[in-house]
């Protein structure tokens, strides 16, 4: 039986950095977290490589391959962060991304006689710009959080919220990895069919329900081969990471086009993910029990295990904040406009894989899983603009006097995500921010 990862000394809270802004208190990327992402200097031109984040600073792998400072499967690892995308390294599997974590935290360490080599392979995080960690071939989102499940079904059929499938399957659509994009994209609002109520001609028009969905991505690891399943005892073994994501949505798309095969172009025009992907070895200690009701049947067989109960879920708190182009004009900040925590989805990474895997189907290194909206039990722990508003019945107030129902151009939404438990580093994801741009035009040729 496979485990949730273990503990070891790159988890001790006692670890300090000679990076300084690593041991500062809030960073997001303290010694203990180690996240990966693929980066470059801002405006260089330069081919990206893999980087670590360390405090306020990255830890260029590209360049610290060139010094050849490793052996073993570490060495294997880092070679593979040369390239400009994460997917060879994510398919190493789960040993030799903690050999290579296990060695940068050992080299990154106060004391540490790597302090002179390294120092030079720092760049500030100010000027590092990122792509898409890993190049995407197959991307899945998920419908995981009861929560949401149940406050976006009470919308559309008050009497009964829940299909009766929910408990005992992990929903998903196959979504589009086309359009994923880093953090700091700026998209268009997506044009579609509309049929407002009162209306009875769809027509073409730019959507007037724009809105975000606020979820944890999970980066596949190890592959699997077309034919094969993967158990849910082994499924960790196949997940490299978690970032964070924003599955966008238009509502009113959406509601006129999803009957009976589910979301199409409501949702494939764009997708933001958090450059930064924290391993599902830095989560250890942030490990929670799957948080099902006593009184709820187990589920199907296949779907569960004694260490997905006890472990299979993962305590992180994840916000949502907006910033109109009014509140950036007048040097307002940011406004969250609610919290969640990941703990709460009825499925968990492993059931997910698990499931995703169970008829034979395929999965890549680098392949990206949504989670979805990852709503909390109380309606202020809303993952979207749908819930927060009752589907726009009921704005939200802004600081600066604006209001809002729905997204409007120039919009810019922020998700955060970070782990705090007592005894342990508090570790973070950074950020993923999309801007909305104006309608997608008409075709001028
Ligand atoms: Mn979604």
């Amino acid at each position: 039986m496979s485990e949730t990862v273990a503990l070891n000394a790159t988890h001790d809270p006692a670890l300090r950095s000679w990076v300084p802004s690593a041991n500062s208190a809030g960073t997001d990327f303290p010694i203990q977290n180690l996240p990966f992402a693929a980066i470059r200097r801002a405006g260089s031109g330069e081919a990206f490589r893999g980087g670590v984040a360390i405090g306020d600073e990255v830890l260029d792998l590209g360049a610290l391959h060139t010094l050849a400072p490793f052996t073993g499967i570490a060495a294997q690892a880092l070679a593979a962060c040369a390239a400009p995308a994460l997917n060879a390294l994510m398919g190493q599997g789960a040993a030799a991304a903690s050999a290579l974590r296990a060695t940068i935290s050992a080299g990154l360490r106060a004391g540490a006689a790597q302090e002179r080599a390294w120092r030079s392979l720092l760049v500030p995080r100010s000027a590092i710009e990122y792509r898409v960690p890993a190049d995407i071939g197959d991307f899945t989102d998920f419908y995981a959080s009861i929560h949401h499940a149940t406050a976006v079904g009470r919308l559309m059929r008050p009497d009964n919220p829940l299909l009766p499938n929910y408990k005992w399957i992990p929903i998903a659509y196959h979504g589009r990895a086309s359009s994923v994009r880093v953090s700091g994209f700026a998209f268009r609002r997506p044009r579609g069919q509309l049929l407002p109520k009162g209306v009875t001609v769809p027509f073409l028009g730019p959507s007037r329900r724009l809105d975000y969905e606020l979820e944890v991505g999970i980066f596949v690891g190890r592959p699997n081969e077309l034919g094969t399943s993967v158990s849910l005892a082994q499924a960790e073994a196949h997940v490299f990471g978690l970032c964070l994501l924003n599955d966008w949505s238009a509502r009113d798309i959406q509601g006129w086009e999803y009957q009976p095969l589910g979301p199409f172009l409501a949702k494939n025009f764009a997708t933001t993910v958090s450059p930064w992907v924290v391993t599902l070895e830095a989560l250890a200690p942030f490990r929670a029990p799957l948080s099902r009701p006593v009184d709820e049947p187990p589920p199907v067989a296949y779907l569960d295990g004694e260490s997905n109960r006890v472990g299979g879920a993962i305590d992180v708190t994840l916000e949502a904040a907006i910033e109109t182009q009014k509140m950036r004009a007048a040097g307002i900040p940011a406004h969250a406009l609610s919290r969640s925590n990941f703990r709460d989805s009825w499925w968990t990474p492993g059931q997910m894989l698990a499931h995703h895997t169970v008829n034979g189907c395929n999965l890549a290194a680098g392949d990206l899983l949504g989670t979805g909206t990852q709503s909390g039990p109380e309606p202020s722990q809303a993952g979207s603009l749908l819930e927060l508003t009752l589907a726009g019945a009921q704005p939200i107030a802004l600081p600066g006097g604006e209001s809002r129902t729905f997204l409007e151009d120039g919009d810019r939404v922020i998700l955060r995500g970070w782990c705090a438990r007592a005894g342990f580093a508090r570790i973070g994801f950074g950020e993923a921010a999309g801007t909305v741009l104006p309608a997608v035009p008409p075709d001028a040729s």
